[in-house]
């Protein structure tokens, strides 16, 4: 499908579905949520063997950062739905009472979703679960870098939800460029800042509302009175998952003080617990989605110290867990986001040194820090600006799905996850009623 012509006969599709109204009422919107919970259980199998074509990820972080992921979130939804569709009272000034006030929240119409590759399933599903819940139609289009796993989206989505209000669209930058020529109600974009321009502009055309769930360089602070061993620990294992292709990656170290040195041993001896000596042979061990990803990996190696990896096969899209001692901020590998699995240590003086380091770049998607102390955490809450602020579990801020789920700045605008998928996917409606008599 690359025609707009094509694109458009979809779209009017979704919007003559919508138009019927069936979308709206609870139990549709509940009876979806059920059929998709139903699509993961069942086809878990097959879509951890597409996440291991596409990514070489094991079964067990498959389910938990995909299949599992998503039905939590889904979970949620459905626990909270009837209260958070049930209309607000709002106050209304004394001057017009007698009056009555709420909001309402109504779905928007159809939904564009446009998933990447990294993970191809959560970021293409955990939206849907928003969209649905809130009403509307969706089209999805996966990433057709994960060719596998937008497949299987295209082949079950249709067979299990209501194939009149969920479309898949798979393919490229033609397929998109095409959808993107249509309406729609609200464009949820997961992916880079390049692409996030091209989309924000094609919705500008139809004052269409947009989320752009982008990435860049999430930086980690290791102050000076923090647990080394447990601290770098936390940060590998939240690096190397899907072998450091992860928005949310901490994607360099700030070592304040004289940490760097202990810490950089710290982290070899926390990759070598965490992978052995080999990680090549670890099941749950990723690999890098193609070889231009791999080639632009591989050329920022050799930069600063290795303390641990490097080693990498073309062949197979392998890259060890890699960390980097000594690393300039001038360094290749520090000028633009790694999005895989090397990891940079750089030094900086004190606290302050840190916190310019990070006011004077992209505000990130997360910024990570390791401190025991009170006066630090508010310091880096007042004091820097990030979609995400965790103090000790570098990634884990995505799973709780109370917590809105977005960037700011370069990092993306608009936020989701539970009842702030909501928000995104629906029109908060003003409604006064004032009596005549
Ligand atoms: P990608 O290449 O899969 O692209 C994302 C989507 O954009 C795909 O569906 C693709 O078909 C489409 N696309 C690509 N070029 C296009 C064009 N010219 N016009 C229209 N559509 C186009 O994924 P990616 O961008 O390489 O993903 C990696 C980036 O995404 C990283 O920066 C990462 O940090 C970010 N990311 C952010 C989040 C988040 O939740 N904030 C999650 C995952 C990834």
């Amino acid at each position: 499908m690359t025609t707009s012509s094509a694109a458009a006969t979809v779209v009017a599709g979704l919007r003559a579905t919508f138009a019927t109204g069936r979308t709206k009422p609870l139990d549709w919107r509940l009876g979806q949520l059920a059929a998709l919970r139903t699509l993961l259980t069942e086809e878990r199998e097959t879509l951890q063997q597409a996440l291991h074509a596409d990514l070489g990820k094991g079964p067990a972080e498959a389910y938990r950062t995909e299949i599992g992921f998503t039905l939590n979130e889904l979970d949620h939804t459905v626990r909270h739905l009837a209260e958070w569709l049930s209309p607000r009272p709002a106050a209304v000034p004394d001057a017009f009472l007698p009056a009555e006030a709420r909001v309402v929240r109504e779905p928007l119409g159809v939904v564009l979703v446009i998933a990447p590759w990294n993970y191809p399933l959560q970021l293409a599903l955990a939206p849907l679960v928003g969209a649905l819940a809130a009403g509307n139609t969706v089209l999805v289009k996966p990433s057709e870098l994960a060719p596998a796993t937008s497949a299987a989206i295209a082949r079950l989505l249709p067979r299990y939800l209501d194939p009149a209000a969920v479309a898949v669209v798979e393919g490229g930058v033609p397929e998109t460029t095409a959808l993107l020529e249509q309406r729609f109600d609200h464009i949820f974009y997961t992916g880079n800042g390049a692409v996030g321009r091209i989309v924000l502009a094609a919705a500008a055309k139809n004052l269409t509302p947009v989320t752009l769930e982008l990435g860049g360089k999430s930086p980690v602070v290791v102050d000076t009175d923090t647990d080394l061993a447990v601290t770098a620990r936390r940060i590998v294992r939240g690096k190397f998952l899907n072998a450091g292709q992860t928005c949310v990656a901490p994607d360099y170290v700030l070592a304040v003080g004289d940490t760097a040195g202990r810490l950089t041993e710290e982290l070899a001896a926390a990759v070598l617990e965490a992978y052995g000596d080999d990680p090549s042979v670890d099941p749950e061990y990723g690999r890098i989605v193609n070889t231009r990803h791999f080639d632009r990996l591989t050329a920022l190696l050799g930069e600063g110290r290795t303390v641990a990896g490097g080693d990498h096969d073309r062949d197979t899209r392998y890259l060890a867990p890699t960390v980097l001692a000594e690393v300039s901020p001038q360094a290749a590998v520090m000028q633009s986001e790694i999005f895989g699995p090397i990891l940079p240590v750089l030094a900086v003086p004190d606290l302050d040194a840190a916190i310019a380091f990070v006011n004077e770049r992209d505000k990130p998607l997360a910024l990570y820090a390791f401190t025991e102390s009170e006066r630090t955490k508010q310091r880096l809450t007042g004091e820097t600006s990030s979609g995400a602020l965790v103090f000790g579990l570098p990634v884990s801020h995505l799973a709780v799905p109370e917590l809105p789920f977005g960037g700011v700045g370069e990092s993306g605008m608009g936020r989701y996850h539970g009842e702030y998928s909501l928000d995104t996917f629906s029109h908060s409606k003003a409604v006064l009623d004032k009596p005549l008599h």
